[in-house]
């Protein structure tokens, strides 16, 4: 288990599945954490669960997407925290169909969630991790888009390709600043993002047996893991790396 302690760490999508459990994470790794997503409720529980462990977090609502809200949030985080050691830009969303049946406006907003979203997080805290001397990025890529095709995912696939080359252009941008940029690709992971329309928990534990190599899909502490692996000293050699975590899909 990595020690952060003195560490402030920021994670976007910090309400729920992969945010929520790297969140938590953080905190029982020492971190002081930054929880933000458009929601206040889920970041709320969020921030309570962390409390009833005895962690530190603080919830700042934002919009990914919009340049004010992300300013204020990175603003804030280092106002109210004293710094901004890690930043883990996680906040996204899927949307499926076939490209010549995808909605121009569920396009445009899943660039602007996807792409944008990471994007402007990443302007900001590398701007202020500059200040300070230095810093961790990871951000949430996916195996679909950046490491594989499949039909049906053409938008997502775009935006997360997007996301793997962003990371590794600010990677090569940044290094000689002391930041460190990396991205993972998780594959099919324990969260609502995972289950087709309709489906169950058990109905998608069946269809995994067959869909991955591994036989199930990822868990939340195995996604957190990676990330808290990637935020460390452990990995201070691995710079412009996309993690691939997926049981092999790729292999
Ligand atoms: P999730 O529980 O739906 O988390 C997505 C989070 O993003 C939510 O907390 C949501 O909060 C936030 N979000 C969405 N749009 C936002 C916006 N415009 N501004 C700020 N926050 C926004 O799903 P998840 O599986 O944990 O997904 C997390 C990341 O992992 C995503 O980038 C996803 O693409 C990636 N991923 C997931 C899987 C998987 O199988 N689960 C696989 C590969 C990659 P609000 O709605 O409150 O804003």
């Amino acid at each position: 288990m990595p020690d952060f302690t003195g560490k402030v760490a920021l994670v976007t999508g910090g309400g729920s599945g992969i945010g929520r459990a790297t969140a938590l994470a953080f905190a029982r790794a020492n971190a002081t954490v930054v929880v933000s997503g458009r929601s206040p409720e889920p970041l709320a529980e969020t921030v309570d669960l962390i409390e009833k462990e005895g962690g530190r977090a603080a919830a700042i609502p934002a919009d990914v997407t919009d340049a004010a809200e992300v300013r204020n949030l990175v603003d804030a985080t280092v106002r109210d925290h004293g710094g901004l050691d890690i930043a883990f830009n996680n906040a996204g969303a899927f949307s499926a169909a076939p490209v010549a049946d995808m909605d121009e406006d569920a396009w445009n907003a899943l660039l602007a969630t996807n792409i944008t979203g990471v994007f402007l997080p990443m302007k900001y805290e590398i701007a202020r991790m500059r200040e300070n001397g230095g810093g961790v990025i990871v951000n949430t890529s996916s195996n679909i888009g950046a490491h594989r095709r499949l039909p049906g995912t053409g938008a997502y696939a775009a935006t997360k390709a997007a996301v793997s080359a962003l990371t590794r252009t600010a990677a090569l941008e940044n290094i000689a600043a002391g930041i460190r940029v990396n991205a993972v690709s998780p594959g099919p992971i324990d969260t609502t993002m995972s289950l087709l329309p309709g489906e169950t928990e058990t109905q998608r534990a069946d269809r995994m047996k067959t869909a991955t190599p591994i036989g199930r899909v990822g868990t939340l502490e195995e996604a957190a893991a990676a990330v808290l692996w990637l935020a460390s000293p452990a990995s201070s050699y691995v710079v412009g790396h996309d993690l691939v975590m997926d049981g092999a899909a790729t292999a």
